[in-house]
């Protein structure tokens, strides 16, 4: 039998705000443990939660941002549940009011668009980690942080549109780059701002109802999401092609061992016993405070990527590339303002020149030293200066690849490496000529055959010249001039 997936993705986001959901501590990464926290955050009897007015306006943003509807009246609500990392014994989040509701992202599927629907997206509070003292050699005890309990969250609800692990990769790309582009989080996966629950099914093709689903928690990396997917796909298919049953369950990954395990049976929404928080008022927002977010929206990756094709006659896969990022599309325009050639130079496709530069050495540099484009040394005066020198002869675009990679190592420009190493572009003919004549003494047989037709032969020559002079010889000059000589030896 074949079989189809089902994906929906639970996305928890740390929205970017100085203080805390419902306190004034700070929700600055890295502290030590337990200092930003207060009665109220530590859940202390009879203390008053605040709304954080920033975190409302961030989560509106991202509603604005993905197309979903406004509740113009949404409010808090308690969901109970016990654990050590929980000290009130709830957690208060958004129920049955939640801020945004019926949105959407778009990814692209086979070169097709294909929008995956938004259900909610609601405001919570994170709850504190519990380190375990078996990593600290202490298997005996456990400790608890409470710096995370009361950091404001944003849970991005996905229908169950997602069909495959890759698709579920590209939505979740597309929706941290919305994130990113309009500044509500860092979306450190590393330090957990954005990680994601995710549910799955598979159904026979062709079933017009839904498989019963598992839901692998917390995963903070688009590689463990991936293989998480793909192992629980198998399972479920496994489990049903032998005859089993696919239990309703929550389920863990294990990234060492590239497995998901059974964590608990999963708890219905009536267990938590969810109530309207008694502390809290209720949320109005009305058309004066959304119109005025919507003023500080900026161009969205979309919108950048349908710019970039058309402004810069990109190819689409060009453009998505660049715009995935809001700071590697800047670095980009910041390039094409720098370079600026004049229409009449005879120069084509400056804007391609650029895409190739920053999508191949600049990213590939960015991601072996896993660096931020905004620390990255080689800046974007640096590469068109470079750019400018392979236009006007002075450097080969091979030697460009040299100067690129001493200008990350050392900062330097691009005339002081050329300078210092010796780089310029061989183009003096006399000069050239005596690297060929050698190649041609030191190759007879070749010589021998190419001018016994072996007409191929002439890139052997190049090679050889290219190698020789250290691939300083400008390579028109080089084919100009062998033909010449291969001819009349
Ligand atoms: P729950 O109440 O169990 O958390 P929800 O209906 O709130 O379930 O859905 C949670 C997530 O699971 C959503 O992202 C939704 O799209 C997804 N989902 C719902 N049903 C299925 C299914 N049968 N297979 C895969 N994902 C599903
Ligand atoms: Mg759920
Ligand atoms: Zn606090």
């Amino acid at each position: 039998m074949k079989y189809e997936t089902v994906i929906g993705l639970e996305v928890h986001v740390q929205l970017n705000t100085k203080s805390k959901m419902f306190c004034s501590c700070s929700t600055k990464f890295g502290a030590e443990p337990n200092k930003n926290t207060c009665p109220i955050c530590l859940g202390m009897p009879g203390v008053l939660p605040v709304i954080n007015r920033e975190a409302v306006n961030l989560t509106i943003k991202t509603a604005l941002a993905t197309d979903c509807k406004i509740a113009p009246f949404n409010r808090f609500a308690r969901k109970n549940y016990f654990y050590p990392d929980l000290p009130k014994g709830y957690q208060i989040s958004q129920y049955e009011l939640p801020l945004a509701k019926g949105g959407h992202v778009e990814i692209v599927v086979d070169g097709n668009v294909k929008r995956i629907g938004i259900t909610r997206i609601h405001m919570e509070e994170d709850a504190g980690k519990l380190i375990h003292g078996e990593n600290l050699g202490d298997k005996d005890s456990s400790y608890i942080d409470i710096n995370r309990s009361g950091i404001p969250l944003m849970e991005i609800v996905s229908e169950p549109d997602i069909r495959s692990p890759e698709e579920a990769k590209e939505y979740m790309t597309r929706l941290k780059a919305i994130l990113e582009y309009i500044e509500v989080s860092d979306c450190n996966m590393e330090e957990g701002s954005l990680r994601c629950d995710a549910n799955v099914s598979v159904r026979p093709v062709g079933s017009k109802t839904f498989g019963t689903k598992a839901e692998v928690k917390n995963m903070n990396s688009f590689r463990f999401l991936q293989k998480a997917l793909e192992y629980e796909i198998k399972r479920q298919i496994d489990t049903l092609e032998e005859g089993g049953k696919i239990v309703q369950e929550t389920r863990l990954f294990n990234p060492d061992k590239g497995i998901t395990v059974s964590m608990r049976s999963k708890e219905e929404a009536h267990d938590y016993r969810y109530f309207p928080d008694p502390d809290l008022v209720p949320i109005e927002i009305d058309s004066k405070w959304i119109e005025d977010i919507r003023t500080t929206l900026p161009e969205l990756p979309d919108a950048k990527r349908e710019r970039f094709v058309k402004e810069y006659s990109l190819p689409e896969y060009d453009a998505e590339v660049l715009t995935t990022s809001k700071s590697i599309a800047s670095y980009f325009e910041d390039c094409i303002k720098l370079y600026n050639q004049p229409p009449d130079s005879g120069i084509q496709g400056q804007a391609k020149v650029i895409s190739n530069w920053v999508m191949g050495e600049v990213l590939r540099v960015l991601k072996d030293e896993n660096l931020e484009i905004e620390k990255f040394s080689v800046t974007p005066l640096m590469l068109t200066e470079m750019l400018k020198l392979i236009d006007n002869g002075t450097i080969s675009g091979k030697i460009a690849k040299t100067v690129f990679e001493e200008m990350y190592k050392t900062g330097k420009s691009p005339e002081d490496i050329v300078k210092e190493k010796g780089l310029v572009q061989i183009t003096d003919e006399s000069e050239v000529i005596k690297v060929i004549d050698e190649v041609i003494a030191e190759n007879p047989k070749e010589v021998a055959d190419y001018k016994g037709g072996k007409d191929k032969l002439i890139t052997f020559f190049v090679g050889q010249v290219m190698k020789k002079s250290k691939g300083k010889a400008n390579p028109q000059v080089v084919n100009k001039l062998l033909k010449e000589r291969l001819g009349s030896v």
